[in-house]
């Protein structure tokens, strides 16, 4: 845990105050698809570990350990580091990466099959010159093999 952000919240957990338990990183805003939370100042706050379970993906300012002063400090904190994110922003952002990482998967996947198989098809005979993508020839170019 974070030794300027400890000695901030005074060595205790954010919400209960409890300054025995040794506190773990609690994400204000929950890390997950659907909140988009942020591993970052403003957003991270010390917790024990009954605060942290009891916590879940609930908004922060309901928690029942909260007292106002507690909750003043975390909102001053939040405020301090700018912590404000366009979650709706964020949530079409995140969209878009997932679809780019599925597009790119699969490409990867599509590429590896066809990149595979005239060494498959070779464990026989000769690939025929359709099955080997013109990429994978222009490449083959490049490759100096020694003979
Ligand atoms: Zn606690």
């Amino acid at each position: 845990m974070n030794k300027e952000l400890l000695n901030r919240f005074d060595h205790a957990c954010a919400y209960c105050g409890d300054a025995d338990a040794s506190p773990v990183d609690e994400h204000v805003v929950p890390m997950n698809r659907a909140s988009v939370g942020l591993h970052a100042w403003g957003n991270i706050v010390p917790a024990c570990r009954p605060c942290n379970n009891a916590k879940k993906d609930d908004p922060w300012y309901g928690h029942p350990m909260l007292d106002e002063p507690r909750r003043e400090a975390i909102s001053a904190y939040i405020t301090e580091y700018r912590y404000e994110p366009d979650v709706d922003e964020l949530k079409i952002v995140m969209a878009k990466l997932y679809e780019l990482a599925d597009q790119q998967t699969r490409a990867l996947v599509e590429f590896g099959l066809v990149a595979s198989r005239p060494y498959i098809a070779g464990m026989h005979t000769s690939p025929p010159a359709e099955l080997i993508a013109p990429t994978l020839a222009t490449g083959e170019e490049a490759i100096d093999t020694p003979s």
